[in-house]
């Protein structure tokens, strides 16, 4: 349904863009070479609500690569597909502290969670053991149903990557001697930096959110993408490790379970409310866009989003 023409949400989103359009600090990411070709003036916020209501404003449907936002779909999809006894003996749920690419594992030698490198190649490993060739086109068919239509691959995003993208080749190398991952590395890794490139808007993003805020149904479609065990630990991993080494400080100010990606996107979800998709392409020391952050705080505040504040 379209929305009302004029809401609070919606005029609060306006002001906010319009505020924070002001706010030029921060870089674009520029350590896969094609990122960094990104217009750093675009900014988009957009807002889903779990009764299929959307709400956007500024750039809501330009699109960039979606990054490490698509680990949280990629860990539910495990889940769902592989068994949580499967996924959770591999890959553990405990914050790094570390920044996304650390090549560090667990005593235990296995990755520390799902949101950063280690653990999303490990996961998209543990898929690809299972479905070989399909892998990559089941996460894009995946994360598709998510967004509510057909995502695609931005092929030069995923080129530079592949060319660039020697620690996560050093990852991918670590896991499989102590084997976390098993055959071709390069193999794996393309299916991983094609995951990266998947092509999204802050629409999507937004969309996406609130299917995890429902539990798993996309609000647009009423299509079931994950079951609710899935989506209540992706959204308990988000919580803990979804925003970089920023984690900590963000769940204690914004207090809603986010993934952010190099791209400069930002999904949040509030579960049993909606999802939030903000894209900014500067960002900050942690690697999470800067406007898209103080949007995510400002909404946060202004309609008390917070998730261990509400009765
Ligand atoms: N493809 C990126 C990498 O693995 C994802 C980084 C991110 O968004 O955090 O380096």
């Amino acid at each position: 349904p379209a929305p009302p023409a004029e809401t609070p949400l919606l005029a609060y989103l306006r002001r906010c863009q319009r505020d924070f359009a002001d706010d030029h600090s921060g870089e674009v990411a520029q350590y896969i070479p094609e990122l960094g070709k990104a217009d750093p003036d675009h900014f988009g916020i957009a807002v889903a609500t779990i009764d299929g209501y959307v709400y956007e404003a500024g750039d809501t449907d330009i699109p960039f690569t979606i990054q490490s936002i698509s680990k949280a779909g990629v860990f539910a999809l495990a889940l769902d597909l592989l068994g949580p006894d499967k996924v959770e003996a591999s890959i553990g749920v405990e914050p790094s502290g570390e920044a996304f690419n650390s090549i560090r594992l667990r005593p235990d030698n296995r990755p520390f969670n799902a949101m950063v490198n280690t653990g999303a190649i490990a996961c998209c490993g543990l898929i690809a053991a299972a479905e070989g060739d399909g892998t990559f086109e089941l996460i894009r068919a995946t994360l598709s149903r998510l967004a509510g239509r057909r995502l695609d691959v931005d092929e030069a995003v995923f080129q530079s990557e592949r060319t660039t993208g020697d620690r996560n080749r050093a990852i991918a190398y670590l896991l499989r001697t102590y084997g976390g991952i098993a055959g071709d590395v390069d193999r794996l890794l393309d299916i991983y930096f094609r995951q990266c490139s998947v092509l999204v808007t802050a629409r999507d993003l937004a969309v996406m959110g609130a299917s995890l805020a429902n539990q798993g149904v996309n609000p647009l479609t009423g299509e079931r993408v994950f079951s609710g065990y899935a989506v209540a630990r992706t959204l308990a991993v988000m919580s803990s490790s979804g925003m970089y080494d920023f984690a900590g400080e963000w769940i204690y100010r914004v207090g809603v379970p986010a993934k952010s990606g190099v791209g400069g996107g930002i999904l949040a979800a509030l579960p049993s409310q909606l999802g939030l998709g903000t894209f900014s392409p500067r960002l900050d020391q942690h690697g999470n866009s800067v406007r898209g952050i103080r949007t995510c705080e400002a909404m946060s505040e202004a309609f008390d989003l917070h998730m261990l504040s509400r009765q």
